[in-house]
């Protein structure tokens, strides 16, 4: 263990296995020295997270479901008892109804709307005032994007007015926090095969789509989000805040559909 993270620990909430995005940036962050502590949702993915916590020598602080806020103040207590402070979070949490990542946007229920908003958006914001409490100046916030936010993708639907939301949440934040030396800042990953993307209509087909289509033609790892994650929680990007830093093998520049591209 070597590296720009030597000293820093950080709050990683999101990991349900060893394929989460979440996952993928705790691993970054340990390989260059950072010290971890994980939550979890519910009992059966405790299972998954505590052997993967393990692997990490991180501390697990407990079960966090972001719709029960004493759950959320319950893991930050923890982490305040273990560490008495915190230099970075990670929060990689959304949600929406199945049902719903799928068909038509116009067809979106009250409850899920509410539901979806609140799960992948406001609980940014209900861990950024818990871990406000606990940062000194260059502690540092991520959180995880998609490019549905910025244009029409199908199938997203709902997600993708509630990432436009948290992206807008970001910027927020960020100047909240800036005067205290707290930066505020995204990954706007491309498509990855995870638990939550599982949910998402016709996924198979938005991999293949950006595999041909983006400027690298291939699609990302969570490796790969995991190190630029890691470099916006490390001091190398320390004069960066309000960020929706895109690791997505250059999609988000393309313009038209590559003429050289097979069907799929
Ligand atoms: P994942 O299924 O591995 O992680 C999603 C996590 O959200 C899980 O750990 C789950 O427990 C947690 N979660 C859901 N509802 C919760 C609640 N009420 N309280 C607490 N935790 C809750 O999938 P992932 O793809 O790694 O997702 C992580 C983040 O990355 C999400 O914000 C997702 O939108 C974003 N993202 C994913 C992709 C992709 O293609 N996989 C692309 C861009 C952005």
């Amino acid at each position: 263990v070597s590296g720009v993270m030597n000293g820093r620990r950080g709050l990683v909430m999101g990991v349900a296995n060893n394929r989460s995005i979440a996952w993928g940036i705790a691993k970054a962050c340990r390989d260059q020295g950072a010290e971890l502590a994980f939550t979890f949702q519910g009992e059966a993915l405790e299972k998954r997270v505590r052997p993967l916590a393990a692997e990490l020598d991180a501390a697990v602080v407990g079960h966090c479901d972001v719709t029960d806020p004493a759950t959320i103040d319950h893991v930050f207590e923890e982490v305040n008892k273990l560490w008495g402070g915190l230099d970075f979070l990670v929060h990689c949490i959304a949600f929406s109804d199945k049902d719903e990542l799928t068909g038509r946007y116009i067809d979106t229920t009250a409850d899920n709307f509410t539901k979806s908003l609140f799960i992948s958006c406001y609980s940014f914001t209900a861990v950024a005032q818990r871990a406000e409490k606990l940062m000194k100046p260059g502690g540092a916030m991520l959180t995880l994007t998609y490019y549905g936010a910025e244009k029409w993708m199908p199938h997203y639907n709902v997600m993708g007015v509630a990432k436009a939301a948290l992206e807008a949440s970001v910027r927020y934040l960020a100047a909240d926090l800036g005067p205290k030396g707290i930066r505020v800042n995204a990954v706007s990953a491309g498509p990855i095969k995870t638990l939550a993307a599982s949910g998402i209509g016709d996924f198979r087909y938005i991999l293949k789509w950006n595999e041909y289509n983006s400027p690298l033609r291939r699609t990302v790892t969570i490796e790969e989000v995991g190190d630029v994650g890691m470099y916006l929680v490390s001091d190398l990007s320390r004069g960066v805040t309000g960020e929706i830093h895109h690791a997505d093998a250059g999609y988000h520049v393309v313009g038209m559909k590559n003429p050289d591209a097979p069907d799929i």
